[in-house]
């Protein structure tokens, strides 16, 4: 993927500490094996004064290779175990997501064998009728992500359709 279509650089790009603080986020990544990871991510959630539910990996399924996916794959199974779901976006079409168990895989592009697909339209009128419409582009839904989970989950629906519009 072109760099300028990417949603983590645009961010890296608009937020100036957003880069740094992805370098120290992956400094940590690489100093730990997937459960010492898991672990310390328990611990931290343990002492949070709000549940944890659900996890976005990544804020662009930012997988460098494999063996990137497979120690996803292995916290999202540790964090399951504690009843939160792992979920990743991502247009990493160069990666093999066959043995992926634990993390829901919601493709940002067509290459990605995803568990959904997450389409972005111009406007309301492309989304197919039986399309689902992420409510949290939706101007006339009040339902957040939080009450929708449908991208988060490997049961939501095959195909999510979002628009460009601000709500
Ligand atoms: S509102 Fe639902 S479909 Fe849209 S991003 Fe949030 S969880 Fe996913």
């Amino acid at each position: 993927m072109d760099a300028n279509e990417c949603y983590a650089v645009a961010d890296e790009k608009t937020y100036k500490n957003a880069l740094e603080y992805r370098r120290r986020q992956e400094f940590l990544w690489d100093s730990m094996d997937a459960d010492l990871f898991a672990d310390a991510l328990i611990e931290m959630i343990s002492r949070k004064k709000d549940d944890v539910d659900v996890l976005r990996f990544g804020e662009s399924g930012d997988l460098r290779h494999q063996a990137d996916l497979d120690r996803v794959d292995r916290v999202a199974e540790r964090l399951h175990e504690h009843g939160i779901l792992t979920f990743i976006y991502t247009a990493s079409e160069w990666m093999d997501f066959s043995d992926v168990e634990h993390i829901t895989v919601t493709a940002s592009n067509d290459g990605v064998p995803g568990d959904q697909d997450y389409n972005v339209v111009d406007e309301k009128a492309d989304i197919p009728d039986d399309g689902f419409y992420c409510p949290i582009s939706d101007p006339e839904s009040e339902k957040m992500c939080g009450e929708c989970l449908e991208c988060m989950t490997k049961d939501g629906p095959d195909e999510i359709y979002a628009t460009l519009q601000d709500r």
